[in-house]
This record gives C-alpha cells, sequence and structure tokens, in this order.
C-alpha cells in the first residue's frame, strides 16, 4: 500500500516515490483521453487548481488542439490574477565558500578551479549602493552552505548592512533570502530579521536522482532538504519559495513533486508556496551539459510553465538571467510574474564585472541591462514593478493568499507598479525609456478603479515632486 499522506511531516510520504510512479503511468495511459483532458481544462478554467494527477495529464497530452487550449488558459489565468504587471529582482552573491558536492554547480565544494570569495560587510555595502543605482528596490541574496565561512550570524549581518545602506533615493526594500536548509531556530532568527521570501530550491524529488547528484556535504540528506520549507514554516517564514532545478532529473516526474511539494504546504500549513521558480540547467565552469541527458527543449519548458500556473494559480512564478530573451517573452505570457533583470551571478559581481568568468554560478543569457530590460517590458506593454508592498504592509502567509484567492490582489499590484515605476523612471531611466514608460503610465491609470486611482494621482504627483515610498 502506497505510503502517501500529504498532510505528513515526513518528506518521504509527502512526495512518495510510488505515488509519483503511478501518476505517470496514468498520465502515459489517458494521453489521448480526450474526454478527461477537456474535463481537467474545464476545471481549470475555474480558476481552483489542479491536482498534481491533472497536471500530469495535461503535461502528457498529444492532442494538439487541447495543447493549444492548455497555453490559451494559463495566458487568461495570468492575465485575471496578476494583470501585466512584472516584478523586477536582483540576486547578489555574498560567498561561494561551499561544502556541498552538488555535481551540476561550480562551487562544489571539490572545485579547486575557482577562486573562493566571501564579501566584507564594506563590500557588500558597495554592491547594495550599486544595485540601487541600477534602480533595485528588492534582491534575492545567495550564499553556499559553509559553517565556518558563511555561518548564519554572517548571512544576519549582511541582511542588516543590505537594509541600512542608502544610495540617493535608492533602498533595498525587500530581501529574500536563498541559502541552505537549516533549523527551526535559525529560520526564526531569519524571519526577526525582516526577510521576504525564504527560497530553497529542490533541485530534484526524486530521492535516489537526489542522492546521487548531492553526494556529499549537508545537502546530501534528502530528508532533511525536503522538509526544509516546513521548519521555515514553523520558525515563521510564511512566505517560501520552492523551484526544481529542471534538466536534471525527468521532468514529468518533476512536475509533478513540485506540485505535490504544493499540495503538501497547503495541506500542512493551509498555505501553498509563495513562489515557484523555474530554473533550468544552463552551462557553467567545470560543468558540461552532455553529463546530463535530461536537459530540456523550449517547447517543453513553455509547457511546464504554463501547467504549473494553471495548476498553482496563485503561486507567483519567477524566472531568471540563466533564459535568453526569446525565451523569457515566450513564459512571460504563459504565467511569469516575477524576472531577474541586470544580473550579476558571481560574488562582487556588481562592483567587479571583470571577476564574473571566474566566479559565477551559471552562465547568464540575457545580458541586458537593467533599463534594457525596463524599455523591453515597457515596449512589449508589461508594468515593470519594483513594488515590495504586501511583506511591508504584513500580506504574506495566508492573509496574502486571501487576497490573491479573492481575485483582489492586482488591485494593489497595478498602482503599486505604477508608483514604483515611475520612481525608476525619474531616478534611472535613459531618457527613452523614461519617456516611453511615462506614457505607459498614463495609459495604465486609466484602467486603475475608483477610489484607488484618484490617490494613486496623487502619490503620483507626490513622486514627481521628490517623495517616494508610496503604497498600497
Ligand atoms: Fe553549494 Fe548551492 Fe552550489 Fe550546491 S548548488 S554546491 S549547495 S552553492
Ligand atoms: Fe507583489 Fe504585493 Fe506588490 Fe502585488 S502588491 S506586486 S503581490 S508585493
Amino acid at each position: 500500500m502506497s505510503t502517501y499522506n500529504p498532510k505528513s511531516s515526513h518528506a518521504e510520504e509527502f512526495i512518495c516515490d510510488e505515488e509519483i510512479r503511478e501518476t505517470l503511468e496514468y498520465a502515459e495511459r489517458n494521453k489521448g483521453n480526450r474526454g478527461l483532458i477537456e474535463d481537467i481544462l474545464n476545471k481549470a478554467a475555474a480558476v481552483k487548481g489542479l491536482t498534481h494527477r491533472e497536471a500530469a495529464v495535461l503535461m502528457d497530452c498529444e492532442l494538439d488542439d487541447l495543447n493549444e487550449k492548455i497555453f490559451q488558459l494559463a495566458k487568461e489565468i495570468k492575465q485575471d490574477l496578476y494583470g501585466n504587471r512584472i516584478v523586477l529582482f536582483a540576486p547578489l552573491y555574498l560567498s561561494n565558500y561551499c561544502i556541498n558536492g552538488c555535481v551540476y554547480c561550480p562551487y562544489h565544494g571539490k572545485n579547486r578551479e575557482i577562486p573562493r570569495k566571501k564579501l566584507s560587510q564594506e563590500e557588500i555595502a558597495a554592491e547594495v549602493r550599486a544595485l540601487e543605482d541600477m534602480g533595485h528596490k528588492r534582491i534575492a541574496v545567495e550564499a553556499g552552505e559553509d559553517p565556518v565561512h558563511n555561518p548564519l550570524d554572517y548571512i544576519l549581518e549582511s541582511i542588516k548592512t543590505i537594509y541600512a545602506t542608502k544610495s540617493g533615493n535608492g533602498s533595498i526594500r525587500r530581501v529574500n533570502v536563498n541559502i541552505a536548509a537549516t533549523t527551526v531556530e535559525n529560520y526564526r532568527r531569519l524571519h526577526e530579521a525582516g526577510i521576504g521570501t525564504y527560497i530553497l530550491f529542490q533541485e530534484t524529488y526524486d530521492k535516489k536522482n537526489y542522492e546521487a547528484l548531492h553526494p556529499t556535504g549537508p545537502k546530501s540528506d534528502y530528508c532533511y532538504h525536503t522538509e526544509a520549507m516546513d521548519r521555515a514554516q514553523e520558525g515563521g517564514c510564511d512566505d517560501v519559495g520552492c523551484g526544481v532545478l529542471y534538466g536534471l532529473n525527468n521532468y514529468r516526474y518533476e512536475l509533478v513533486g513540485q506540485l505535490m511539494h504544493a499540495e503538501h504546504l497547503e495541506a500542512r500549513f493551509g498555505v501553498g508556496p509563495h513562489t515557484i521558480s523555474v530554473p533550468r540547467l544552463c552551462p557553467a565552469e567545470d560543468i558540461d551539459l552532455k553529463d546530463f541527458p535530461n536537459v530540456l527543449p523550449d517547447e517543453i519548458f513553455c509547457k511546464i510553465v504554463a501547467i504549473i500556473r494553471i495548476s498553482a494559480p496563485y503561486t507567483g512564478m519567477i524566472i531568471s538571467t540563466r533564459e535568453s530573451r526569446k525565451v523569457r517573452e515566450k513564459v512571460l505570457d504563459l504565467g511569469i510574474s516575477q524576472i531577474s533583470g541586470g544580473s550579476r551571478t558571481s560574488v562582487g559581481g556588481y562592483t567587479t564585472p571583470e571577476r564574473h568568468d571566474e566566479t559565477a554560478q551559471f552562465d547568464v543569457h540575457d545580458l541586458r541591462s537593467l533599463d534594457e530590460v525596463i524599455d523591453w517590458l515597457i515596449g512589449m506593454d508589461y508594468i515593470p514593478s519594483f513594488c515590495t508592498a504586501c511583506y511591508r504592509e504584513g500580506r504574506t502567509g495566508d492573509r496574502f493568499m486571501k487576497l490573491v484567492k479573492a481575485g483582489k490582489i492586482h488591485h494593489c499590484c497595478t498602482p503599486n507598479a505604477l508608483m514604483t515605476l515611475e520612481e525608476y523612471l525619474l531616478d534611472y531611466a535613459q531618457p527613452g525609456t523614461r519617456e516611453k514608460g511615462q506614457a505607459l503610465i498614463r495609459r495604465e491609470m486609466e484602467k486603475v478603479p475608483e477610489p484607488v486611482r484618484t490617490r494613486a494621482r496623487k502619490y503620483l504627483d507626490e513622486i514627481s515632486e521628490g517623495k517616494r515610498d508610496f503604497r498600497f
């Protein structure tokens, strides 16, 4: 009998291998079952989400017209729930010291080829000023796992430095944190430090595969890693961000595992993940993609994004500069609500870009500056947003989810996007971007319903007079 139990606190019961394999067989048997697939699409259209089994059937669907419907539905749900704002962020690498042995990452402990670097607090402040001078307001802190070089106290001190560092009108208003799985007590300390989302990628949900890819170091403990989000919740971090590294393992298995993880968090804590990221394996120093037979083509990757969008409609979706401009354009439409821009994936990369080649965690395929990314988004009629309002207004965890589920979050997102865009345009944009951006703000303001519009107009006037940081 299967041990599958979404409410269990044990990794191997809420991510049950047997349940995943049965699900994949069920999907395989039904890949041409028009009646079943249409029923699933009808359920998805009601924006109530899908189970991992239903999502698996859609992933395997081989009927062209219904595959088209999947994409269409993903676009509609994205537009209805999130509107056309796209939130921007940048990663900030603090240290590439790491004692783990992840075979797909150049920071793995046995790699003697790359220089190791840990930023001092002064260097962190300099990186933050560089990010603020670009216009960023939201960052994701990244660090390898190394209790000697990067203990939690170092991470906490760094978060303090980041929030305290201001350049001109710039400030970092939300620090998300992507560090190794840790204890409830440490999550409590991160929560008290005022982090936004706690992010931890599962990499792969397949235990055997996980153990082969993580042969050494604390991360090799599959259960400890997989149960990290539960401990984060217990420690008060109620916005958690999940993701698998697509390309490490069979994508069908990973999609089902990802959705089971979301179902588990919902069942146990009443709130699913705040975000799901969709990183995909890409080339890096010391990593040869030929060693990874599961690397994904773009079409499958886009279908995964669309299916996550309709299966977990209330979860934000993130894509990084690992992906090219072309792929980012496609998936923005299908469900992505947050992207990075102007990113450096090396330690100290914003102040010493020449170090990038030596210490980058992975190759960046979208090399454009933040201003070019903003200009590109505006050109496609998206509203680039630097909003950080929810967490600062205490709208986290289930309070946030209630608003999203009531379809009300875009009443906050759109005016916040327009106001933070105006701040960016006035403080950092190139003249061409500013002109196009302000025309977009005028057009979009017409669509904002009253009484919010009047208030937002007043705030926009105050921003043009030099005041900053208004929010709904
Ligand atoms: Fe270390 Fe993270 Fe790289 Fe693994 S993926 S080697 S934990 S930095
Ligand atoms: Fe995100 Fe909340 Fe801002 Fe909307 S209002 S963009 S959900 S922080």
